[in-house]
């Protein structure tokens, strides 16, 4: 895998090549994509290679759209929503 520097790098390529509304609406096509395709895996028309697919190339756009929204912000919100699924969950970190 890339490393961080590497990647920004590149996505700021692409912000720059593409502009952000095409990157916002190429974000909206991929997430739409994946959607599709977990319902059709689940009516059992895709299969694991099919989600993993859409996966990667929502992942892909999710990932620059962090790095044109400043990703620090969103790692914090991040962070803050696992911590808010934890207590939803009950897990304290704890070992028992
Ligand atoms: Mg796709």
């Amino acid at each position: 895998m890339r490393d961080r520097k590497a990647r920004d790098d590149l996505y700021e390529r692409a912000a720059e090549a593409w502009g952000e509304d095409a990157q916002l609406t190429k974000a909206a096509e991929e997430f739409a994509e994946l959607a599709a395709v977990v319902n059709r895996a689940q009516n059992g028309q895709a299969d694991h290679m099919d989600i993993i697919e859409e996966l990667v190339d929502a992942r892909l756009m999710l990932e620059q759209l962090e790095f044109q929204l400043d990703d620090a912000t969103v790692g914090l919100a991040f962070d803050q929503a696992v911590a808010d699924l934890e207590d939803r969950l009950e897990v304290h970190g704890d070992a028992e």
